[in-house]
């Protein structure tokens, strides 16, 4: 099915709150359902993106395979549903590699699974998302605090000159950042 067609089908059966959004970072689709404001949010990861839109991952739509964490083959994943597949090529030399495999190709027995699993907007979802905004206005706030507090202590250490210079037991002055502390 077209990429086009499965975002019509969705919003359709579910809902117009539903989007499918490419992850650079996995590489995949990602079903996505509007819950909350927008919230302004910086960052380009796929966190931070549906922080700013409002959205929760409903469902990584994956690979048709995923690498071996051990030999870096390609191994089937299993369809529409998560699950743990052994690899074949490391059973063949002894080992037991299990990778994490789950993959939904765009077709109608996808948006079926999807409509069964998420069928409406409901008040759960928008109200764990009203949580984590929450919380990460509340880290948010602390991380500036925290940028303030090392600025300030930054700013101290050269007004009353301590030298961000180390010693070594020999006596010998060498810079932190070279040991990239
Ligand atoms: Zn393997």
């Amino acid at each position: 099915m077209h990429l086009d067609t499965f975002i019509d089908e969705l919003e359709r059966r579910c809902g117009r709150e539903y989007r499918v959004r490419w992850s650079p970072r996995t590489r995949s689709f990602h079903v996505e359902q509007k819950v909350a404001r927008t919230l302004d949010y910086p960052g380009n990861d796929d966190k931070a993106q549906r922080l700013r839109d409002g959205v929760r991952l409903v469902l990584d739509l994956g690979h048709p395979t995923e690498p071996c964490p051990r030999c870096e083959r390609p191994v089937e994943a299993a369809t529409f549903e998560r699950a743990e597949v052994e690899c074949p090529s490391c059973r063949a030399l002894g080992w037991t590699v299990w990778v994490t495999t789950g993959y939904f190709p765009l077709v109608d027995k996808t948006l079926a699974s999807l409509e069964r699993w998420h069928p409406r907007l409901g008040e759960e979802p928008r109200a764990e998302m009203d949580a984590q905004n929450a919380a990460l206005a509340r880290s948010h706030t602390r991380h500036r605090d925290n940028v303030a507090e090392s600025l300030a202590l930054e700013h101290y250490s050269k007004i009353v000159g301590i030298p961000s210079v180390g010693y070594t037991k020999a006596g010998t002055p060498h810079s932190y950042g070279s040991y990239g502390l």
